[in-house]
């Protein structure tokens, strides 16, 4: 069962938006099933989408909604759609929505969220944390649940297993029978493995809470409107230096730190870059629609060729790509 989880950041700018940078968002895709590969090559599409955290009621973080869930309904989407903020986004979310006098072909739930609050969404769960802005604020924790060992096909040759279906049908989970004789997963497979971590900070000061929350994550995406010679004005308007954002990273020991929500002052992100990197060094700048493939599926059977390839919780490429078209 393969399972590929990419980030897409669909705007990366702190407040206004300008010619470079659209305002903060960022897609997280976990592949489902048979439809993964075209999904992959294609932009992210917003019908896929099945809910939006909002992390905070600022402009640049929430207005954008009301659009997008209309161009929802435009499309002909019948799938329910689940919104979850801070408190006040039950009224906030319905006052908007109803703004456009468009009656939705879909159902739209919306939920409040306070600090370690848990949203299942089925192959991840979703935990809020209260962040520190100007603003009652979140940041979101996603975690991926613990997924299945991996196979080990040369012990299912062993037991008499030919390569083919019957690999994945061992792969998912149910036993074959070959001449005869009953082969189990569990004979051919590993433990199960732990799943990936993505911490996104939303709009926040640098805090104890979203250190420990943000413990070992596999990417933790950070806030860095400013650099350090503006740390004042980062502390009077609730926001991190690039500085902060690599000392959080730091203390929480994550493999990989994306700087976003990136004030248009800056038209070149180096200076933030490298006080990140004083901090700590697997550091990348996030530009509009840079995609990070946080893990590739693995889980293919042997003879794909996937043999072989080193995969885990850590392993991810942390390689950008640009991608072109809308
Ligand atoms: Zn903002
Ligand atoms: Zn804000």
């Amino acid at each position: 069962m393969s399972n590929d989880v990419r980030m897409v950041f669909l705007g990366t700018g702190g407040g206004m938006p300008s010619p470079s940078r659209g305002v903060s968002a960022t897609a997280l895709q976990v592949g489902g099933e048979g439809t993964q590969r075209q999904f992959m090559r294609s932009s992210v599409s917003f019908m896929k989408i099945t809910a939006v955290f909002i992390s905070h009621f600022h402009g640049d973080h929430f207005l954008g909604l009301p659009g997008l869930v209309q161009s929802m309904n435009f499309s002909g989407r019948s799938a329910p759609l689940e919104i979850y903020g801070p408190r006040g986004a039950i009224d906030l979310v319905k006052a908007m929505l109803s703004l456009g006098h468009f009656s939705l072909a879909f159902p739209v739930t919306v939920g409040e969220m306070d600090d370690e609050d848990v949203v299942d969404l089925g192959q991840v769960t979703v935990t809020a944390v209260a962040g520190e802005h100007s603003v009652p604020s979140l940041s979101f924790v996603i975690e991926e649940k613990a997924r299945r060992g991996r196979f080990h096909p040369e012990r299912a040759r062993e037991l008499g297993v030919p390569p083919g279906p019957m690999f994945g049908e061992l792969q998912s989970g149910r036993e074959v029978t070959v001449g005869g004789r009953v082969v189990s997963p569990a004979m051919v497979m590993g433990p199960p493995r732990k799943g990936i971590k993505i911490v996104i900070s939303g709009d926040t000061r640098p805090t104890e809470r979203l250190v420990r929350a943000a413990k070992r994550a596999t990417v933790l995406v950070h806030e860095a409107t400013l650099d350090s010679s503006l740390l004042e004005g980062a502390k009077n308007y609730g926001h991190s230096t690039a500085r902060e954002a690599g000392e959080v990273a730091s203390a929480a020991e994550v493999d990989l730190l994306v700087l976003t929500h990136i004030s248009n002052r800056y038209d070149d992100v180096s200076v933030l870059l490298d006080e990140a990197k004083e901090a700590f060094t697997n550091v990348v700048a996030a530009h509009d629609l840079m995609s990070i493939q946080v893990r590739t599926a693995m889980d293919l059977p042997a003879d794909e060729g996937s043999e072989g390839r080193a995969e885990g919780a850590g392993d991810l490429s942390g390689q950008e790509e640009r991608r072109s078209g809308s």
